[in-house]
């Protein structure tokens, strides 16, 4: 073989750079025969269709024309053996092997020593990467170096899968690739519209394409490419001016240098020549600079490929100042579904709710934050869809499943009308379901239950309240602070918890106190860490900036005075310390106000969240201390499985059904029951109406959810008998794998006819 990490980086650099799959399956099998010691080498792909068929689809050291001949299925010949086994196969003697199929004329039986290795991503078996020769076996280091390769094709072919370019290669071949494409499940529902990109900051490789028609349109958009580059250019030879006195004279030619590059015709010629074709000027400068790096990233002088790197940071430079003179805001169409590589909680405030129909994101999970806004505002979201290809999706029809976790984009008619059916009963179920507004959540056996809802942004108050709620369960006081540009004042604080108290009088409102870091960011407040998750989060950085808390619990407190439905919430609760730190501090604020008022003030309910495991095990010292807890089944789920919440690639695995968190739970419930405190549960456990069965067979008696989760949950209650419900979970609680337990309620759901209330598409 050759010498590996030579050979690899080289094979890697024109593979990434390679215009489509075919060419980058064929740059692979040209130079594993030319540089390694290799006479046939092969790629087949899996077709994922009926039966899950190999199809040869690059191939050197064959007889020619045998590509897209051969087909193999699962299991048959030594190739989808190596599928079937989903491991490396080496061979001395592949002829003599029960599994060899002979291919008449290949011409491959002078090469009998054989290597196989999968292609897989996501445990899915994409193809089998094969290297054959006449004599010396393969050894260890070869499958090393085979398997390496096959990682990164693996990756090169999700990407052609998702972008609908293996499909338009296969056709004739497969009519099962198609751009379905599966992500997991966000926010419940399921909806379509058009799309309309998202990104954030000026990176380039996140600028969608974006048509623009007619002669106007097309010399405006010149006109600001033109613009920026002069401007970047002026910019840059200010810099080096400005320079002169602290930098040496080279260093500061390199800004000259710079300004060069930008005269040079063809940066601005090709991108000119790309906008005339129809595409707005930030993406046709994304396509110029990413071609023009990577004709000198695959040259072998190491100096020249560096260059590369200078010419994407000018890109990045001009990007910049036009995103910044873009004065034209974006159109919405009249139903929108938001797509971008990664969606804010933030974008929701600059958009047209009304208008959103769902959410689609690359990355991001069902536990993100911004999926948990999505459910809150009755919007279907999906996310962690890994290979989106968003750059290409803008004004595209796109059908999100917010249940299932897939995106159908730009669907032909006869799965687009299946599609509208699945959507027209979705939404006829949301219609039958209203009627339960003004009905209470009781059981048929008469046990009731206290349904509250989770908010954070004042534009889902309104649906909040339509809901029928019993009050707001968790207010997400980090939403208001995320939207600002500085920390809200007291003052500005206390107006936006008033107009929360006020609109739910008469009712509780348990605002959280700030509960940032994490997945949570403050633009204004930068916190750089290597595990965020187990880093300065909730409680420990408002503990540590006591100014933060006691100004946030004052406005609080100051907030509910003559309404006093006021319960103050501390997140990420740990240690009795830090209960007994905030105790202190909510009492000064409190002390503070009776002072300057002159006045009583009654002393809020303050509760503790139960969302890290070592609350569990503490859980009857925390309760008295504190008048309740409630229970954050989000980050409880992720400490007690070790699952980030917010990683795509392990999102599968976070499950809130998982046995040990129930258990967890049970716990935490029979400790609080001992104790007296009253326990609920405001995690989006609370929300799903399977985990609603099992918090309820534990001994819930109060969930706080999403607003559009509420009818369903409580046509989930009123359709039970409590009696059931405990006897589920006794069953329940004896499973040892998630999916059995979610197996289970759906089961009971299906037979009371329910089945609709947990899935859309299929
Ligand atoms: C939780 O962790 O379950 C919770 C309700 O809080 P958040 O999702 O805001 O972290
Ligand atoms: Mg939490």
């Amino acid at each position: 073989m050759p010498s590996l990490i030579h050979t690899l980086q080289k094979i890697v650099k024109q593979v990434d750079q390679a215009p489509d799959i075919q060419h980058a399956l064929d740059i692979i099998v040209e130079n594993l025969v030319d540089t390694a010691n290799i006479d046939i080498c092969s790629i087949f792909i899996n077709l994922h269709d009926d039966r899950e068929n190999l199809l040869l689809m690059a191939n050197r050291g064959l007889q020619a024309g045998i590509v897209n001949k051969i087909k193999l299925q699962m299991g048959e010949g030594l190739v989808g053996m190596v599928a079937e086994k989903a491991e490396p196969v080496r061979l001395e003697d592949a002829l003599q092997h029960k599994n060899f199929v002979h291919f008449e004329g290949s011409g491959e039986e002078n090469f009998p020593v054989f290597m196989g290795v999968p292609i897989i991503s996501q445990r899915k078996i994409l193809g089998v990467l094969v290297v054959q020769r006449g004599r010396q076996a393969f050894d260890n280091d070869d499958e090393a170096f085979l398997t390496t390769l096959a990682t990164q094709l693996a990756n090169a072919i999700m990407h052609a899968q998702s972008s609908g370019q293996m499909a338009e290669l296969l056709k004739g071949e497969s009519a099962s690739l198609s751009n379905i494409l599966s992500g997991v499940a966000g926010a419940p529902g399921m909806t379509m519209g058009r799309a309309v990109v998202i990104s954030h900051g000026a990176a380039l490789h996140n600028v969608p394409d974006r048509k623009i028609k007619g002669n106007d349109a097309i010399e405006n958009e010149i006109g600001s490419f033109k613009n920026a580059i002069e401007s970047v250019k002026q910019a840059l030879h200010d810099q080096a001016e400005g320079m002169k006195q602290s930098l040496p004279e080279e260093e500061c030619a390199l800004f000259t240098a710079y300004a060069q590059m930008l005269d040079s015709g063809s940066l601005v010629d090709d991108t000119c020549q790309r906008i005339r074709q129809g595409n707005w000027a930030p993406a046709a400068w994304r396509k110029t600079v990413e071609e023009h790096a990577d004709v000198f990233s695959a040259m072998d002088d190491e100096y020249l490929a560096e260059r590369a790197n200078d010419i994407r940071d000018l890109g990045r430079r001009v990007l910049q100042r036009m995103m910044s003179e873009q004065t034209e805001q974006t159109v919405f169409p009249d139903k929108f579904v938001l797509v971008g590589e990664e969606i804010m909680a933030t974008d929701f405030a600059s958009l047209p709710l009304h208008n959103l129909q769902a959410i689609v994101s690359e990355h991001g999970s069902g536990s993100s934050h911004v999926a948990i806004l999505a459910h809150a505002l009755g919007i279907p979201a999906v996310m962690g869809v890994t290979n989106l290809p968003y750059t290409q999706m803008e004004g595209l029809l796109v059908v999100a499943d917010g249940y299932s976790g897939k995106v159908y984009i730009d669907p032909k008619r006869a799965l687009l009308n299946d599609l509208k059916l699945y959507i027209r009963e979705e939404a006829r179920i949301a219609d039958s379901l209203k009627e339960l507004k003004n009905k209470p959540a009781i059981t048929l056996d008469g046990y009731r239950v206290s349904l509250f809802v989770n908010s954070g942004l004042m534009s889902d108050l309104t649906p909040s309240l339509r809901s029928g709620a019993e009050g707001i369960g968790l207010y997400r006081t980090e939403i208001p602070f995320q939207i600002r540009e500085s920390f809200p004042s007291e003052d500005d604080q206390s107006r936006i918890y008033r107009d929360v108290l006020e609109t739910f009088a008469g009712m509780p409102v348990v605002l959280r106190t700030l509960d940032v870091g994490g997945d949570k960011p403050l633009d204004y407040f930068p916190i750089k860490e290597a595990n965020p998750f187990l880093g300065w989060r909730g409680i420990r950085i408002t503990l540590d900036h006591p100014d933060i808390f006691i100004t946030q619990v004052r406005a609080m407190i100051r907030a509910s005075i003559g309404l006093e439905n006021l319960h103050i919430l501390l997140p990420m609760i740990s240690s009795i310390q830090e209960l007994d730190d905030a105790m202190i501090l909510i009492h000064r604020a409190k002390d503070e106000i009776e002072e300057e008022l002159g006045e009583h003030i009654r002393f809020p309910q303050v509760g503790a969240m139960i969302e890290v495991p070592s609350a569990i095990y503490q859980i009857e010292e925390i309760c008295q201390l504190v008048d309740f807890v409630s229970i954050g089944t989000n980050d409880l789920t992720q400490y007690l499985i070790a699952v980030d919440r917010n990683n795509e690639a392990v999102a599968e695995l976070f499950s809130s059904l998982h046995p040990s968190v129930l258990r967890a739970m049970e716990q935490i419930v029979q400790g609080a029951n001992r104790q007296n405190t009253p326990v609920s549960v405001c995690g989006e456990l609370a929300g799903d109406p399977l985990g609603v069965m099992a918090l309820m067979g534990m001994g819930i008696e109060s969930l706080s959810m999403s607003a559009g989760s509420l009818f369903r949950v409580k046509k989930v209650i009123r359709s039970f008998t409590h009696h059931e419900m405990v006897e589920y979970f006794n069953e329940i609680i004896t499973l040892s794998d998630a999916q059995d337990v979610k197996d289970f309620y759906i089961e009971r759901l299906d037979e009371k006819g329910l089945g609709g209330l947990i899935r859309a598409g299929q």
